[in-house]
């Protein structure tokens, strides 16, 4: 290191054949920023890795952790309230103690932080983590300037022969008039509050905004849901209309479509929010805003190193290798053009390092499942019927209710379905949609029976457990053939 604190780096070996490590720099220490440190090191590079906040990123400090402690807390509670017969028995006393759940979340996110991200990149020889700002000054130095809260401002430069960019996204807040000069909530503050507001209104039909609404519904507050369109308007129309009906089953939930805010206002702790649409107003005590995420690239200084980025949306383009339009600059997770999951941030992140490091590893997006944790949860994989018939595909589909299913009549479940897609003639499923209490570990089922390009009769000949939820796969695959409510409990 220079006197001002600069790492002088040296060609990478395979341009001199010197044993000096290659020198990368990573930009972001979330999950696509830990997968290719942990990549990057194992293949024999010194990684530096910068970090302008909390050390994890979003999943541990402010996203996936909190957000489903919070919702399984939530439904809990729910249960407790809804089985009063089995909860007198137990610990629960009706009552939510937001205060002590708080503490549980906090105090959860902090071992994960610990054990998932501070503790490997503190015990990894071959890494630095450089707390503050990261820009680029060149196509081969990045500049970062100490956080604002450190008694003494420094910078650094930090010279690299490969970096990646894997800055994440922030909360997008809409144009909403009057929206900037009031104190809303954004996910990061919902999962930061100790308190239930008496009113909430939740701006978005995001997975957030949902997951959020419910479990605030849940633990007491009266929840109003502006849903520009409607909800999970990207896949069989299906898996929206059984999430509404199921939400609105609740009747601390109402959820508007089609409404788009025009104004909000607060006034003394109260907040005023106009509808353009209808010209209603909706009082509220909190206002969530979960209106998506974009990327954090703004403040990269991308130009100096030459690196391309869609001005409007924030994000990074890549190729499959996650190469940016600078061979030796890459780029993963939520600040490029990839769904913003967290197991799709640490893919990419993984075979970016591979490839920084001579590897070849490309990220196939084409099976990519998903779920809205919601009781019941939605989830989907694959096509949509309507999609496969829009490439070409013909198509034969079958949609399983809940009512069909053991484990789902055993545990009382009374809104879903699963749907699965198949091509003609050959069978092969080629997509999934479920909504139910464990929709999750249906899809995931059907997302490896389609890795494995299993066909209906693959699947209805399976063995899979009786009372699990992985068994709805197989008789819905079974109903393509015959009527699973004339079956045994058990289906053979
Ligand atoms: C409430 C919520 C719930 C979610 N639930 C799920 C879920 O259940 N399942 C799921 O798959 N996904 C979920 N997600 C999405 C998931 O968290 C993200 O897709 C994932 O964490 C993105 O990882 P990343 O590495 O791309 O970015 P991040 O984890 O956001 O990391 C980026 C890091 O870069 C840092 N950074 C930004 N700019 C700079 C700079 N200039 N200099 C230095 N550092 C910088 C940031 O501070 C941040 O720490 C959820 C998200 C939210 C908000």
């Amino acid at each position: 290191m220079t006197a001002d604190g600069a790492v002088m780096t040296g060609p990478c070996c395979e341009k001199d054949g010197s044993s000096r490590p290659l020198s990368v720099v990573v930009l972001g220490s979330g999950a696509a920023a830990m997968a290719a440190v942990i990549a990057a090191t194992e293949r024999g590079a010194q990684v530096h890795v910068v970090e302008r906040a909390t050390v994890g990123g979003t999943c541990v400090n402010v996203g996936c952790v909190p957000s489903k402690h919070l919702v399984r807390s939530a439904h809990l509670q729910h249960w407790c309230d809804e089985h009063v017969e089995i909860s007198d028995g137990c610990r629960c006393d009706g009552v939510p103690n937001a205060h002590k759940l708080h503490a549980s979340r906090q105090a959860l996110v902090e071992r994960l932080r610990w054990q998932k991200y501070e503790s490997v990149l503190d015990e990894n020889p071959h890494v630095t983590v450089w707390h503050g700002e990261a820009s680029f000054e060149d196509s081969r130095t990045v500049r970062v300037r100490s956080l604002a809260a450190q008694a003494t401002q420094t910078e650094t430069l930090l010279h690299f022969d490969r970096c990646l960019i894997a800055v994440g996204a922030e909360p997008y807040i809409p144009p909403i008039d009057g929206l900037a000069s009031v104190p809303f909530w954004t996910s990061t503050e919902a999962l930061a509050s100790d308190t239930v507001p008496h009113r909430l209104g939740v701006v978005g039909s995001s997975a957030v905004a949902l997951e959020l609404a419910q479990a605030y519904a849940r633990l007491g507050s009266r929840v109003t849901i502006f849903a520009r369109r409607g909800l999970c308007t990207r896949t069989d129309p299906l898996v929206g209309e059984t999430l509404m009906q199921a939400l609105l089953d609740d009747d601390r939930i109402r959820i508007h479509c089609g409404a788009l805010v025009e104004s909000v206002q607060c006034e003394d702790g109260v907040f005023k929010v106009t509808l353009t649409t209808s010209q209603a107003v909706f009082m509220t005590d909190a206002l969530l805003v979960a209106s998506g995420r974009r990327p954090s690239t703004a403040a990269l200084n991308m130009a100096a190193a030459g690196v391309s980025w869609h001005a409007a949306s924030g994000q990074i383009p890549v190729d499959t290798h996650m190469r940016t339009n600078v061979p030796h600059i890459y780029a993963a997770g939520d600040c490029a053009p990839m769904p913003q999951l967290v197991y799709v941030a640490a893919a990419a992140g993984t075979r970016a390092a591979i490839n920084m490091t001579g590897g070849e590893a490309c990220l196939d997006l084409s099976l990519v499942p998903w779920v809205i944790f919601c009781e019941p949860q939605a989830a989907a994989v694959g096509l949509t019927e309507a999609e496969a018939q829009a490439r070409g595909l013909r198509t034969e589909t079958r949609t399983l209710p809940i009512t069909s299913v053991p484990r789902c009549i055993v545990h009382g479940e009374k809104f879903g379905f699963l749907k699965l897609v198949a091509e003609t003639p050959s069978m092969r499923i080629v997509g999934a949609q479920a909504v139910a209490a464990e929709a999750s570990d249906m899809i995931s089922t059907v997302a490896v029976a389609m890795r494995g390009h299993l066909t209906v009769a693959d699947l209805s000949g399976m063995l899979l457990p009786y009372l699990t939820a992985s068994e709805a796969v197989k008789l819905v695959a079974q109903s393509f053939t015959r009527d699973v409510h004339q079956l045994s409990c058990c289906a053979g």
